[in-house]
C-alpha cells in the first residue's frame, strides 16, 4: 500500500514528516522517547537539539549559511521554528532548546494528518514506504535489523557540553562582550589570567574520565573534540581553541584576558547558559570541580552535565540508491545523520530531499535529484558516492573550494531556484 512510515521524529524525521503532510499526505510517525531514550536524548519533544542549541552560521558565504538558504525554499519546517524561537548569538542561528522543539511538535501535529505511534520500532513492516530516521544513537533491535541488511555500520564519538543557570554565575568577575564587539552583548565571558589557566589546565589532564567501552581516540569527530582532549595535546591548545581571548576586552581592564571561557545563551528568559566548546565525558563529579575552577562559575550550578556518545552511520554509498534508499529494497528509505551527514541543519536537509521524493513517488512522479551544483546536493553526492564515508557538514570544498565563496554561494542559490520552479511542472 502506499502507506509512508517514518521512524524517528528528530531533526530529519520531523523535517520528512512536513514535506510530505504540506502536500497533504498522510504519515505514521513511530518515535519511542515517551517509552525509552537515547543517553543524549532528554525530552519527549519532537526535533530535539541533543548538544549545542547552535544551528550554526546565517551568511551566505559561510556554508552552513547557503545550506539554510537552500532549505528556506522548501519551506523547512526546522528552519521556520529555528527563526520562531531564535536566541541572540551574534551571526549565529541560536535557538531556545525548549521552544524550538515546542514550536517543530505543535506544526507538525496541528496540520492533522499526523499519526503519532509511541513505540520502539525494531524492524520496518512488510508494506509501505518506510523512512528510517533514526539518528546517530540507534541502538538494539533495529541496529541489528540495520547491520544484517547493509552489512555493518560505522561509528565514531562525539560530545556534549553542559548548561549551567545563570543566576549562578558571578557577574562581578564575568563579563558581557562579543569577539571584535561584533553582536549586542550575546556572550559572557569568564576571563582567565595565566596562573588560573594554567591551574584549569592541570586540572583538567588530570581529571577522570567516564570509561566507554571500544572507546577509541581515533575516532573522535574533529570538530567535537573534548574539553579534555583538546587540553591534552598541549599546554596551549585551550588556548588557541575554545578558549581563546582574541578580540574580547574585559572592560574592567581595558585588555584581552589571558584566556576566556565563553557562556552563551541557551534560552530566550536568558535563565540558562551553556559553555561553549566545552563537550565533555569527564566524570560528573569532576565536571562540577573543574567548571567551578572557572573565574566567576564558582558556584555554578549545572543543569545537565555534559555526556559523551557513540555516533554511528551506514556505509551510504555501498548500500543506498542516489534518493537515499536501499538498493536492495526501493520501499526503504534513510534520513538524518545515519546517512553519513553531519549536523542539525545537515541531518534537516536530507529529510527534505527524502520527504519530497517520497511524496512524489506517491504521486505517481519519478524522484528527482537536487543540482550537484548547490550545498544541498554536493551533500547528497558526498554521502552516496564516496569512496571512503567520513561524517561530513557542509563546505565549499564540496562545491569545489576555491576563494570565490560568493560567486559559488549565488550561482548555488540560483541553481535551486530554478529546481524548485521546475518541480511542478
Ligand atoms: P535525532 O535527532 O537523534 O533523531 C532520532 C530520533 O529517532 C529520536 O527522536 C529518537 O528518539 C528516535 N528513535 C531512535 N531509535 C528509534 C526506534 N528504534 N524507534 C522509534 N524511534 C527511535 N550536531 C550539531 O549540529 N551540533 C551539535 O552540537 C551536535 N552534537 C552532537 C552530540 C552528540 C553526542 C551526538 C550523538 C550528535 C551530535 N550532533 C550535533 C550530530 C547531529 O546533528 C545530531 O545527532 C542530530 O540530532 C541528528 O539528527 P537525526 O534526525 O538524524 O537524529
Amino acid at each position: 500500500s502506499g502507506q509512508v512510515h517514518v521512524v524517528g521524529a528528530g531533526l530529519a524525521g520531523s523535517e520528512v514528516v512536513w514535506q510530505l503532510v504540506k502536500r497533504g499526505h498522510r504519515v505514521i510517525l513511530h518515535e519511542q522517547k515517551k517509552l525509552k531514550k537515547s543517553p543524549v536524548h532528554h525530552s519527549e519533544l519532537f526535533a530535539e537539539l541533543v548538544c549545542s542549541n547552535s544551528l550554526k552560521s546565517m551568511e551566505i558565504e559561510n556554508a552552513e549559511g547557503l545550506l539554510k538558504k537552500e532549505m528556506e525554499l522548501f519551506e523547512s519546517l526546522i528552519l521556520s521554528c529555528a527563526y520562531e524561537t531564535r536566541v541572540p548569538a551574534g551571526k549565529a542561528l541560536a535557538v531556545d532548546r525548549e521552544r524550538f522543539s515546542e514550536c517543530v511538535t505543535r506544526r507538525l501535529l496541528e496540520t492533522g494528518l499526523l499519526e503519532v505511534v509511541w513505540e520502539e520500532v525494531e524492524k520496518p513492516g512488510d508494506e509501505g514506504i518506510w523512512v528510517i530516521a533514526t539518528g546517530p544513537t540507534t541502538e538494539g533491535k533495529l541496529a541489528d535489523w540495520i547491520v544484517e541488511r547493509t552489512g555493518g555500520m560505522l561509528s565514531f564519538f562525539d560530545a556534549v557540553a553542559p548548561i549551567i543557570s545563570a543566576e549562578s554565575i558571578n557577574m562581578n568577575v564575568c563579563f558581557v562582550a562579543d569577539r571584535y564587539g561584533v553582536g549586542s552583548g550575546d556572550y559572557i565571558n569568564c576571563p582567565m589570567n595565566r596562573e588560573q589557566y594554567e591551574r584549569f589546565w592541570e586540572a583538567i589532564v588530570s581529571a577522570e574520565v567516564i570509561e566507554m567501552k571500544d572507546f577509541d581516540r581515533k575516532l573522535l569527530f574533529e570538530r567535537c573534540q573534548p574539553i579534555e582532549e583538546i587540553a591534552r595535546s598541549g599546554k596551549d591548545a585551550m588556548r588557541y581553541g575554545p578558549l581563546r581571548p582574541v578580540g574580547i576586552i574585559d572592560p574592567r581592564t581595558g585588555k584581552e584576558p589571558y584566556a576566556v571561557v565563553q557562556l552563551r545563551r541557551e534560552n530566550i528568559e536568558g535563565t540558562m547558559y551553556n559553555l561553549v566548546g566545552f563537550q565533555t565525558r569527564l566524570k560528573w563529579n569532576e565536571q562540577k570541580r573543574i567548571v567551578r575552577m572557572i573565574p566567576g562559575l564558582e558556584n555554578a550550578e549545572i543543569l545537565r552535565y555534559g555526556v559523551m556518545h557513540r555516533n554511528t552511520y551506514i556505509q551510504s554509498p555501498k548500500v543506498l540508491d542516489p534518493f537515499l534508499r536501499l538498493k536492495t529494497d526501493a520501499r526503504i528509505f534513510f534520513a538524518g545523520q545515519i546517512v553519513g551527514v553531519e549536523g542539525y541543519v545537515e541531518s534537516a536537509m536530507t529529510g527534505i530531499y527524502v520527504g519530497l521524493n517520497v511524496a512524489r513517488i506517491l504521486e505517481g512522479r519519478e524522484p528527482v535529484r537536487f543540482p550537484e551544483f548547490t550545498m544541498s546536493g554536493a551533500l547528497i553526492k558526498y554521502v552516496t558516492t564516496a569512496e571512503e564515508l567520513k561524517p561530513m557538514y557542509a563546505n565549499f570544498g564540496l562545491l569545489g573550494g576555491g576563494k570565490k565563496r560568493k560567486e559559488t554561494a549565488a550561482r548555488a542559490l540560483t541553481c535551486m531556484e530554478e529546481f524548485v520552479k521546475n518541480l511542478d511542472r
